[in-house]
């Protein structure tokens, strides 16, 4: 498959306390790798792409909430590279920009209860059984080849680092991180720090051993910083949010990127890290994710 490959750029950024501390912040610009197909959306779907199109499958199948930027990822994915588009949305009928820009993409929507959302295989099953064109992809991208396609964001990185922090949703991408610092020798004593957006943050080690990724001392999450659950904020985050966005002139929003920008500058603020440390956050894109929450701003 013709895909694309960008190499998404690397930032210092700079704040007073950074140099009160002795630390050097950097981001990776996953952001910048397509407006739709955002940060590690792309990089969790660029394997999974090759294989449904190794296997003559032409129909993508796959799952999300309202707001999901998997689903937008995937409809404008499918719409550039050449195959159709089926998204399960959890809940009841509604539009919305997010979903509005998968139906731009073509990706045909078919909206279902909670409960019947839970199970994916079994919807799957019910619809595309008899459909051999038909592509599972689970919700968020979840899986061994989506842990792949993140693993490269380690490779790309031109200079050692001491942390790189991202944002955990499913965990795919912490999981692909943890194997592709096991596998590359330029920063071998690299810490890889999960920020999960979820509460009750800690089930993501259950979901990374699923995907073959081990923890050791270099791995660490912080379940702490999840602002009352996955979308949900407080005053403190949005006024972060604006904050940063303000200093660096790169957006974040509320949902994964504000969160994980806060746990960094709170962790160096509590003089988490020695003096001279060098930390990477890797800005995962999904920027549209702010269109749900403009009226908090
Ligand atoms: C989906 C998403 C995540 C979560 O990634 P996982 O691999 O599911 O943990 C993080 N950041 C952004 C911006 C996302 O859209």
């Amino acid at each position: 498959m013709q895909t694309f490959d960008f190499f998404s750029p690397i930032e210092e950024l700079h704040a007073p306390l950074y140099q009160e501390k002795g630390v050097r912040v950097y981001i990776k610009r996953d952001d910048l790798i397509h407006p739709y197909i955002s940060g590690n959306k792309w990089r969790k779907l660029k394997y999974p792409l090759q294989s449904a199109q190794s296997k003559n499958k032409t129909l993508l199948v796959t799952f999300g909430g309202a707001w999901s930027n998997h689903l937008l990822a995937t409809a404008c994915a499918g719409a550039k590279f050449n195959f159709q588009t089926y998204g399960f949305v959890r809940g009841e009928e509604i539009n919305n920009p997010v979903l509005a820009l998968c139906k731009v993409f073509g990706m045909q929507l078919h909206f279902v209860d909670r409960e019947s959302y839970k199970n994916k295989k079994v919807l799957f099953d019910q619809y595309f059984k008899d459909r051999p064109e038909a592509f599972f992809i689970d919700e968020g991208g979840y899986g061994l080849k989506a842990a792949q396609g993140c693993a490269e964001i380690i490779q790309e990185l031109t200079e050692p680092f001491d942390h790189i922090f991202c944002a955990c949703g499913t965990g795919t991408t912490f999981a692909g991180l943890i194997q592709g610092a096991a596998a590359q020798s330029l920063s071998p004593d690299i810490n890889i720090h999960g920020v999960p957006v979820l509460k009750g943050g800690a089930f993501i080690w259950d979901e990374i051993s699923e995907l073959g990724a081990t923890r050791s001392p270099y791995t660490h999450l912080h379940t702490d910083y999840h602002f009352g659950g996955y979308a949900k904020t407080k005053p403190e985050l949005i006024n972060y949010v604006k904050k940063f966005t303000r200093r660096t002139g790169i957006l974040i929003e509320p949902t994964y990127t504000g969160k994980l920008c806060y746990a960094v500058e709170d962790l160096i603020a509590q003089d988490y890290f020695t003096s001279g440390s060098k930390i990477i956050i890797l800005h995962t894109g999904g920027l549209t994710g702010f269109l749900g929450m403009f009226d908090k701003f």
